[in-house]
């Protein structure tokens, strides 16, 4: 039987993989293993790259977004709107620094937050608005900045998908206050351990992140305030300067094999995924949807095609926040009852796209 990996990271890697050990090396024989010349390096290439001012390293995408959090002094009482239908870290971030999810559903064809929804979702409790770049696409930014403007909001998104990606052929952060990212190993932009970042235009948020991360210290051993230990180390930042020059590259062949799947797929019990033309999409996830998704999922594994749910329990319903109350979010259950994330990866073999091409249009027609 064929095995169709959802991801394999040695075949991402393979090309670069002497550079890569290379570089490891390097920073093992250096000495120097944290806050130096190689996260230095990296913070300042990224911010070019995704054309950003400041980048600062941290130890996760979690830890950038609560950091981020506490950066804007978002604390216990403040609401925070959220998707309803994303990865848990967002919401984690939001009660870790006791603030409250207020949950808005997605767009049923981009599953990114419904732009419609945000307005009534605000109080004279609210402080920020999170977005999540779901699956890749950038949310709709500019309709939501004018509501954060028009109500004092800060807009921050959580890029952990969309590295690389445009909103109307530029950067996200001329629309968002700041972004925090993941550099996890299966991101669009992965190290080889947990990793993450806040980009970010704005000076202050920049500074406050650099001093969060290092014991809530500027100078060594004067304590501003209740910081963490979250550094992106020396050898992760070496690997990511080295994966970055290919993330173009990389991001281009995902969209290859998106567009493949896109010609190909039947679409006679399948959604495909949507893409707004103006938004840009780093196909992180290419996500189907069916009302037959156990049945599908099932039979393409006994094929040996390995697919995964992003994700199959939404945060509202999950025990860790068990102790707020919410109502139930329909379209929510509904799309998380429905998708099937396919693998797509750079360098994925054409063999395996066309395999998963056959076997999902045999099993959904
Ligand atoms: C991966 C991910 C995170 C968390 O990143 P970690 O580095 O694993 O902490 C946050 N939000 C989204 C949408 C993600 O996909």
């Amino acid at each position: 039987m064929r095995k169709i990996p959802f991801l394999d990271l040695k075949k991402v890697h393979n090309k670069i993989q002497p550079e890569i050990n290379k570089c490891i090396r390097d920073v093992a024989n250096s000495g120097f293993y944290l806050l130096n010349k190689k996260l230095y390096q990296f913070e300042d290439s990224y911010g070019k790259f995704e054309k950003v001012k400041h980048v600062v390293g941290v130890g996760s995408g979690l830890d950038a977004l609560t950091m981020l959090l506490i950066s804007l002094n978002v604390k216990a009482g403040d609401e925070v709107i959220v998707p309803s239908h994303t990865f848990i870290a967002t919401w984690i971030a939001v009660v870790r620094v006791g603030a409250i999810p207020i949950p808005v559903e997605p767009n049923e064809l981009t599953y990114n937050i419904d732009v419609n929804l945000i307005k009534r979702a605000i109080t004279s409790n609210t402080k920020a608005i999170i977005v999540v770049n779901l699956y890749g696409q950038i949310a709709d930014l500019q309709p939501i900045r004018e509501i954060c403007d028009e109500n004092k909001l800060f807009l921050l998104e959580d890029a952990a998908q969309s590295h690389g990606a445009l909103y109307k052929g530029d950067s996200s952060s001329i629309f968002s206050d700041a972004a925090a990212t993941s550099f996890y190993p299966g991101k669009n932009l992965g190290c080889m351990s947990d990793g993450g970042a806040v980009l970010t235009n704005n000076i202050e948020i920049a500074n406050k992140i650099k001093r969060l991360r290092n014991y809530g210290s500027d100078k060594k051993y004067e304590h501003l305030e209740l910081g963490f230990n979250s550094r992106l180390d020396e050898i992760q930042s070496a690997i990511l300067t080295i994966k970055m020059k290919h993330l173009k590259d990389m991001n281009s062949q995902r969209e290859k094999i998106a567009k493949f799947y896109n010609k190909n797929l039947s679409t006679k019990n399948l959604i495909l995924p949507f893409k707004l033309e103006s938004v840009g999409h780093a196909w992180h996830l290419y996500v189907v949807r069916t009302k037959n998704r156990d049945y599908l999922q099932k039979k393409l594994l006994e094929d040996g095609i390995q697919t995964i749910i992003h994700y199959p329990i939404p945060p509202y319903r999950q025990k860790c926040f068990n102790n707020i109350k919410f109502e139930t979010y329909k379209l929510t259950d509904k799309i998380c009852s429905e998708i099937l994330s396919l693998p797509i990866y750079p360098y994925m073999p054409k063999s395996h796209i066309e395999y998963v091409v056959s076997q999902v249009n045999k099993y959904s027609s």
